[in-house]
């Protein structure tokens, strides 16, 4: 009864129609169509406990969501979300995380689905509750996460003149979304919500559907739409000739560099096969930090404003790249060169600049087509190179790592949460001094995960991203790495975590600044100004909320601290105390 989507293609595993059922497959089982991995699945629907007879269009709505793989809404109730409040109590499918703030709930939503490549909900009331869940679906918008919004309407009958809490929330998604609509008669339920997943899905977006409060209420009963049949396969490539076309280039080559975006972030050991085949270093961008193991011997660091020396030396000395899934962004800085480019989205391909051979399609399907056709190449001095600069880079950053200077330098604590960090962690950043220091000095391994605010930079972040995680994963421990500056701005949904047993570890980066900008007003010749925080003890806010709270002061008591905070099963803020300065 049950069904399993492939996040990567979009096939279906439907259990009614296979031999087995899909826990019984073997680990190394994958994908038919695409050739992913097992893990890369997520459950659609569980089969229906449904009983109530009073069905009313809420009730429809919800049904139909869970159908299509939405278990999560998170968000506050309020009076005009009361009839779909009260669908989410009365489904066994779908779970209501109640947050502090709407833009935790659109913050937790985007979180959710660029961990899993499944849509969440995030729920506000109208007026106040959509505007506040704007930042979050910002951030979902511009990383391309797929995320569902819905917000409840004043009665048809109140719209227009000026109702409590009525704004045009029509105009005020439309700019955010890739789906817009207001849902205002009971048999358009299941048609506008598919097409809400669908299109947040394979236009990878926020889909906002507004339900006026009376709507909601409405009797209705209708059938509940599959979503098999109704979603295009992604496992698409170009044609043979263009991949030819780029094996070949790539055989003339002398220093091919591969940089992996995010795009490329499930497809690891496929890309690190290809680069071992033709002798590339690998680089990533921070938001495909991960994608394989720190110490894997072609992975060399990330590019842009948080690079590391032996990346920026080998894609300036570089002949050729081969960008994968990666967007262009002014932070990662993929400079004008010969490039083959692979990527899902036409638009993305040549975006900045002209390229030899764009690749439009699946990177799960191009990269191991495109690994096919080129020839084996061994060059020994280049790949002497690689390791050499690769060294220098690890010493540098292992000399940064000093432990014996207080206040506790931000290279340090990356290096001994390198260290502690468990291998199938979820690490959740914020923006800021922290994530800076995170993407150039963290060791990072394949097997965690990490998400970020990675195009609107939205400060505020971190501790969602770590609620989503800690919910999507319950099995594994969820980190978030945050700096005071943007801890404080959410801090209340500490209480989210307490409440859910969310048993999330925060450790606060605390310079008592808004560290970032005080390094930009130094660049730019500005005065100090303004940057200083006065701040709470975050570690007291900790217990004084039921978790625990540790307060870090010297680099002697960092190690104990972070044992401590992963040694117990509750809520944890490490309240570091951080070196403002940067060098
Ligand atoms: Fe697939």
């Amino acid at each position: 009864m049950t069904k399993y989507r492939c996040t990567i293609c979009n096939y279906v595993y439907d259990e009614d129609n296979e031999l087995k059922p899909f826990s019984d497959l073997p680990t190394e089982w994958v994908c038919p169509v695409c050739g992913s991995a097992k893990t890369e699945f997520i459950m659609l629907t569980k089969k229906s406990k449904l009983t109530t007879k009073d069905h009313t269009v809420s009730d429809v709505l919800i049904e139909q969501l869970a159908e299509w793989g939405v278990k999560y809404v998170f968000g506050i109730p309020g009076t005009s979300t009361l009839g779909i409040v009260d669908a989410i109590r009365k489904s066994n499918k779908i779970k209501f995380f109640q947050v502090r703030h709407e833009q935790v709930a659109a913050f937790m939503a985007s979180a959710y689905g660029k961990l899993t490549g499944n849509v969440a909900a995030c729920l506000g009331v109208s007026g106040p509750g959509a505007t506040n869940l704007a930042t979050g679906l910002y951030d979902a918008n511009l990383d391309k996460s797929p995320v569902l919004a819905i917000t409840g309407l004043v009665a048809r009958q109140l719209m227009g003149p000026g109702s409590i809490q009525e704004i045009d929330q029509y105009s005020f998604f439309e700019p955010i979304c890739v789906f817009n609509k207001i849902l205002m008669a009971k048999n358009q339920t299941t048609i506008l919500a598919t097409l809400a997943v669908k299109h947040s899905l394979l236009d990878r977006g926020v889909s906002h559907l507004g339900v006026p409060r009376d709507v909601q209420k409405i009797p209705y009963e209708t059938k509940i739409l599959p979503l098999e049949g109704r979603i295009t396969n992604l496992a698409f490539r170009s044609k043979d000739s263009l991949i030819i076309k780029a094996a070949h280039i790539i055989n003339e080559s002398k220093r091919p560099v591969i940089i992996a975006g995010f795009g490329a972030i499930s497809q690891g050991i496929n890309v690190l096969t290809l680069a071992e085949k033709i002798s590339a270093p690998i680089i990533t961008t921070f938001r495909a930090k991960g994608i394989l193991d720190a110490d894997e011997p072609l992975y060399v660091g990330s590019h842009g404003t948080i690079a590391s020396t032996a990346a920026a030396e080998l894609v300036r000395k570089a002949d050729l790249l081969i960008v994968i899934g990666a967007s262009y962004s002014d932070q990662t800085r993929i400079p004008e060169k010969k490039t083959i480019q692979i990527d899902i989205n036409m638009n993305m391909i040549a975006k900045n600049y002209p390229v030899a051979v764009g690749l439009i399609g699946n990177s799960a399907i191009i990269v191991p087509r495109l690994t096919e056709r080129v020839q084996n190449s061994h060059n020994s001095s280049y790949l002497n190179e690689i390791k050499q600069l690769k060294n220098s880079w690890l010493q540098l950053i292992a000399k940064e790592a000093d432990s014996s200077s207080s206040p506790i330098r931000a290279q340090y604590i990356m290096k001994v949460l390198s260290e502690k960090i468990p291998d199938n962690a979820v690490i959740s950043l914020d923006v800021g001094e922290n994530a800076w220091w995170f993407g150039r000095n963290f060791q990072m391994k394949s097997t965690q995960k990490m998400i970020m605010s990675g195009y609107l930079a939205s400060m505020g972040f971190g501790l969602p991203g770590a609620l989503a995680a800690s919910i999507a994963y319950p099995d594994r421990m969820s980190v978030c790495i945050s700096g005071d500056g943007g801890f404080s701005m959410v801090m209340n949904d500490f209480l989210t975590a307490m409440k859910y047993a969310l048993p999330i570890k925060v450790f606060v980066l605390n310079n008592q600044s808004l560290g970032m900008i005080m390094q930009e007003q130094k660049v730019e010749g500005y005065q100090n100004w303004q940057t200083n925080l006065y701040n709470f003890d975050f570690a007291k806010f900790a217990e004084n909320s039921g978790g625990l709270g540790i307060k870090v002061l010297n680099p002697g008591e960092l190690e104990e601290a972070i044992d401590k905070c992963f040694s117990t099963k509750t809520a944890t803020i490490v309240d570091v105390n951080t070196d403002p300065k940067r060098f």
